[in-house]
């Protein structure tokens, strides 16, 4: 496999890895500030925001360990490795942003993990191929037909 497949592989479970560490902040914060008398984590609006994050999480985790187990069967193509970087890359930073909502004011500091998570990627969804890119590898292996060559 090219190394930048290897590259835009490696993301696939990285980007989680980021996913993962802004869900943890998020679920820490829910459970112990506490605003009119509760813990915000006690809130509807904060459970479906956590609950919302987790099953992106654990679908972006079940899709790296799938492309994973194809890589090993020496049977994984480039635009499902595209799936990969796409959806680690897109989802990530939603999850990232719902996390930042969570924590409020402090998760734009760096006492919080979070923003320095979004910033990195923001960066990762323009290197390696940006989603539009991959989305175009996508529509191709979709449809035979290509908008670049
Ligand atoms: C942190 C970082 C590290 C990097 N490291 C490397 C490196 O190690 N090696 C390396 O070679 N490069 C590296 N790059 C460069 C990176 O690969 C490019 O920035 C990336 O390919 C996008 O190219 P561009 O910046 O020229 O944007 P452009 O090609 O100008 O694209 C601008 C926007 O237009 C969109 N776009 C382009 N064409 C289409 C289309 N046909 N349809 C729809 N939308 C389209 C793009 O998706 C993008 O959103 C790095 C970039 C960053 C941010």
């Amino acid at each position: 496999m090219p190394p930048s497949y290897e590259a835009r592989f490696g993301i696939v479970w990285g980007a989680m890895g980021a996913a993962r560490s802004c869900l943890d902040a998020a679920i820490s914060r829910s459970r112990t500030r506490e605003v009119f008398g509760k813990p915000i984590g006690a809130t509807q609006l904060i459970q479906a925001k956590l609950a919302d994050m987790f099953v992106e999480y654990e679908k972006g985790v079940l899709l790296a360990l799938h492309l994973g187990s194809l890589k090993e069967l020496g049977a994984l193509t480039p635009a499902q490795i595209s799936v990969g970087k796409l959806n680690s890359v897109r989802e990530p930073i939603q999850i990232a942003r719902e996390a930042r909502v969570i924590l409020g004011g402090d998760g734009v500091t760096s006492g919080s993990p979070v923003m320095r998570h979004m910033a990195n990627l923001e960066s990762v969804s323009t290197y390696e191929g940006t989603n539009e890119i991959h989305q175009l590898v996508v529509g191709r292996a979709l449809t035979d037909l290509a908008e670049f060559s």
